[in-house]
């Protein structure tokens, strides 16, 4: 696995405004949608295009068109859906797949309650949408899911990730896997708390995005 931290100071502002615990749900949304567009432009570099030409006003001219399949997004419910629109303004032709875990407060284990992924993933590149990589026991499901269905490679986006998670991924895909796995994130923090909060994080980034249930 591959680990991007996108160093932008635009990034490092939108980012603290985030954490900050003042920072209300409205502005909350606008600035996890902001800085998912922000790392989605790093996150993309490598996505496949083919070679196009195009007839300008003056002349034929070359260029690239994004390669088919389209990628699939994946947002893990709950907390990624707030990060859908920021990764649809990038690429709008993407198509787009669901999954929803919910972790167990005590055992901190991720169990699958929702799965609208395509059956088929042969040869589709997937951008996986979760705010959090706090022990990587979601993204290690969500990827494996992912992988059993033949995508071809994996980027997780995530806002902040704790290294107790990035280690987990790491262990769990290392780089000599025929399955190219990246993260993408914002900030690497310090530590994961007992309760497996990310510490400095954010707090629950469900409950800021949308309220507590
Ligand atoms: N999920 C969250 O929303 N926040 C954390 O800090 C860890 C997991």
């Amino acid at each position: 696995m591959r680990t991007l931290v996108v160093d932008h100071p635009l990034i490092a502002h939108k980012l603290t405004a985030l954490r900050d615990a003042d920072t209300e749900a409205p502005t909350f949304r606008r600035l996890a949608d902001e800085l998912v567009t922000l790392l989605a432009y790093e996150a993309t570099r490598e996505v496949r295009v083919n070679a196009v030409s195009v007839r300008t006003p003056l002349s034929p001219a070359s260029g690239v068109k994004l390669a088919r399949p389209v990628p699939l997004v994946v947002p893990v419910m709950r907390a990624g859906i707030g990060m859908l629109d920021g990764m649809a303004r990038l690429l709008p032709t993407a198509d787009v797949g669901f999954v929803g875990l919910v972790r167990d407060e005590e055992s901190l284990v991720a169990s699958t309650y929702a799965d609208r992924l395509p059956a088929d993933l042969s040869g589709r590149e997937v951008f996986v949408l979760d705010p959090m990589l706090a022990t990587g026991g979601t993204l290690e499901t969500v990827i494996g899911m992912l992988t059993d269905r033949g995508a071809t490679a994996v980027t997780a986006i995530c806002l902040i990730a704790a290294p107790e998670g990035v280690n987990r991924l790491a262990a769990a895909f290392p780089a000599d896997d025929p399955l190219p796995v990246r993260v993408v994130t914002a900030a690497i923090d310090d530590h994961l708390d007992h309760r497996g909060y990310i510490v400095p994080g954010l707090g629950d980034a469900g409950d800021r995005l949308y309220g507590q249930i």
